[in-house]
């Protein structure tokens, strides 16, 4: 089983360090606060979009779901996660 995470982790990582520096925090605490905000929306209906999923779509080559596109119109993070991804591809 290979780890597909190891792939889609550097993107992630760079999506996020846009966004961090928007902010003016560090990356940490970015990420820490990304985790927690994904974790907290753990609720029916409100499923955060995974780092994988996110990067999938930022890329554009990714099936988005009608759940996801449900969850775009309403989850700031999942938008700017995948604003940050999109602006850190300079091509
Ligand atoms: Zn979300």
């Amino acid at each position: 089983m290979a780890d597909k995470s190891t792939d889609a982790k550097p993107m992630f990582l760079q999506g996020a360090e846009i966004l961090a520096r928007k902010r003016g925090i560090s990356i940490e605490a970015f990420l820490a606060d990304y985790e927690r905000s994904i974790h907290n929306s753990k609720v029916p209906g409100n499923d955060c979009l995974d780092s994988e999923e996110i990067v999938m779509l930022a890329a554009g080559t990714g099936k988005m779901s009608v759940q996801s596109g449900l969850h775009l119109h309403e989850c700031d993070s999942c938008n700017a996660a995948i604003e940050a991804m999109k602006n850190s591809r300079t091509k």
